[in-house]
């Protein structure tokens, strides 16, 4: 019954490009093989763009910019809440195909189908109040209008780990800017992308403001897009690596970028926190999406005096963790996105317990019956980690909780900002002045203060340091895909 049911919606996902309101296959007849993680298994080839598709989907984006600039912003709004209205009716679709192509369990896929949704409500609603500001010099002789507009032809690049809400997350302020864009999903995820092109077409969207390439060669196919001069944003999602790669050919066009990097998010338990919701936040901050996220806590820095009893109920909670594939009642341990992250999940371990910490559960590739091929790694937990592994400085993305004990406040803080990322940091403390004083010296662009996920479509989301430049959602999410004029009139009375 299942199976039946991912056959016929699989079978429903297109398979082609996107480029000016038409499905078509790649140029050369390439294709791309998209993989279920949880069991190895093809589950839909799609069209692998080349060079020639992705100039293709670009001269699309710039031919339909002017009229879609042009297009009153009542109708931009309403297209972006029709399109949140079907995502509401196919949200069951959308869940499964995320769960098909990237692991995560189902639960976990609806919550990202609400998330994912709420960005095209919010900038719906925004869409209405792009306003600019109108006044007097400070002379009294003139009149000085500010106005805004949208950029121009965008081109987004989104990541696999969160497939429908990083696009939704960049196409939602992109339109209702009244900006176009080509947007590439990542080659391991791209059917969540394709799927919602199709929302997009059935709520009425106009040729050529939403063009789709899906590529195994990534960089051959986006160089030329970035400087190709009709280009005028790229926003990015992905690695600090590849981040730092396409700013470099950003500026040759001087585009105007926002890039969404990686983490290395810091979660402090001080000896005053209320242990209880501490637990509960670590076991959301670390687990969810199998621990794949940017925001995901990738430091456990815990007090002394409360480290044993945390370490002792994370690992209760963890040691009840289902382990299997997304789609089966009761999972929270999905499959790994692939066979690299389960090897990075494993030196990272092996160097940390190396290097003299404590392995209280996990530690494995995953071995349950009936798991087959997928790349599974079981949930972690490691105490008395070692001030030189591995696992502080890098990015896990994996399902591993690695705690570190401090002594005093000074130490927390200077452990929390020892690295080169600044994303996002979580505290814990009952305490309302010491919370304070975490605001003010932790060097993240989120904090989430007795919480465990912060991700909030009204909200400016975005890090500081190597984790971006730039924020989505919020107020501030539009403003990354317009520009600023300011006109001066000469004296009225003159
Ligand atoms: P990645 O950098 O490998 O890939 C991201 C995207 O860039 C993919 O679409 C990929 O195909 C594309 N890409 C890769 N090389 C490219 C090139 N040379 N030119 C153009 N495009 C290229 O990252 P990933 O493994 O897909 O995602 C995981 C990373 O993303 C983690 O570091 C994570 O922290 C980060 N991330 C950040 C946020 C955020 O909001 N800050 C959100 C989700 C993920």
């Amino acid at each position: 019954m299942t199976e039946d049911r991912e056959t016929e919606l699989l079978a429903r996902v297109p398979d082609g490009l996107f480029i000016g309101g038409e499905w078509r296959s790649a140029t050369d007849d390439q294709q791309l093989r998209v993989f279920d993680p949880a069991t190895g298994r093809v589950v839909k080839k799609i069209a692998d763009a080349s060079p020639a598709d992705g100039k293709a989907a670009m001269d699309a984006a710039a031919e339909a910019f002017p009229a879609w600039a042009a297009t009153p912003a009542r109708e931009r709004a309403e297209l972006l809440r029709r399109a949140f209205d079907l995502l509401q009716e196919r949200k069951e679709d959308f869940a499964l195909l995320m769960t098909i192509e990237m692991g995560k369990p189902l639960a976990e896929a609806r919550g990202e189908v609400a998330y994912g949704g709420e960005f095209l409500r919010w900038f719906s609603e925004e869409t209405a109040r792009i306003q600019g500001r109108y006044g007097a010099n400070p002379e009294g002789t003139g009149r000085m209008i500010v106005s805004q507009h949208p950029v121009g032809p965008c081109l987004l690049i989104t990541p696999w780990n969160f497939p429908l809400a990083m696009a939704t997350r960049k196409i939602a302020p992109a339109l209702a800017a009244g900006c176009t864009v080509v947007i590439k999903p990542a080659e391991l995820t791209p059917l969540t992308t394709l799927y919602f092109a199709k929302l997009l077409e059935d709520a009425g969207l106009p040729k050529g403001v939403v063009n789709v390439f899906t590529t195994s060669t990534s960089g051959a196919v986006s160089e030329p897009i970035i400087r190709d001069p009709r280009l005028r944003k790229l926003s990015f999602t992905g690695s600090t690596q590849v981040g730092q790669k396409l700013l470099e050919q950003a500026s040759q066009g001087v585009l105007r970028t926002s890039m969404e990097l990686g983490g290395n998010a810091p979660f402090v338990v001080f000896d005053d926190a209320d242990l209880d919701k501490a637990v509960d936040g670590a076991i959301m901050a670390k687990f969810r999406n199998i621990g794949q996220a940017c925001t995901a806590a990738n430091r456990f820095i815990v007090h002394r005096g409360v480290a044993e009893e945390f370490a002792r109920r994370v690992t209760e909670r963890v040691q009840g963790f289902k382990m299997g594939r997304g789609t089966e009642d009761g999972v929270i341990i999905g499959p790994l996105i692939d066979d690299r992250a389960v090897a990075k999940a494993e030196e990272l371990v092996g160097d940390a317990v190396e290097r003299g910490a404590q392995l209280l559960t996990g530690g494995r590739r995953g071995t349950s019956d009936g798991l087959g091929e997928g790349t599974f790694y079981e949930a972690t937990v490691l105490t008395d980690v070692q001030a030189g592994s591995d696992i502080l400085r890098e990015e896990i993305f994996g399902p591993v909780l690695a705690i570190v004990p401090f002594d005093t406040e000074d130490e927390a803080v200077a452990i929390a900002n020892d690295t080169e990322y600044g994303l996002v940091s979580y505290v814990f403390t009952e305490s309302l002045s010491r919370g304070q004083r975490m605001i003010d010296k932790l060097q993240t662009g989120m904090m989430g203060l007795n919480v465990g996920v912060v991700s909030n479509a009204a909200a400016p989301f975005g890090g500081w340091k190597m984790s971006g430049l730039g924020r989505e959602g919020g107020a501030e999410g539009i403003h990354e895909y317009l520009q600023t004029k300011y006109t001066l009139t000469a004296d009225p009375y003159a």
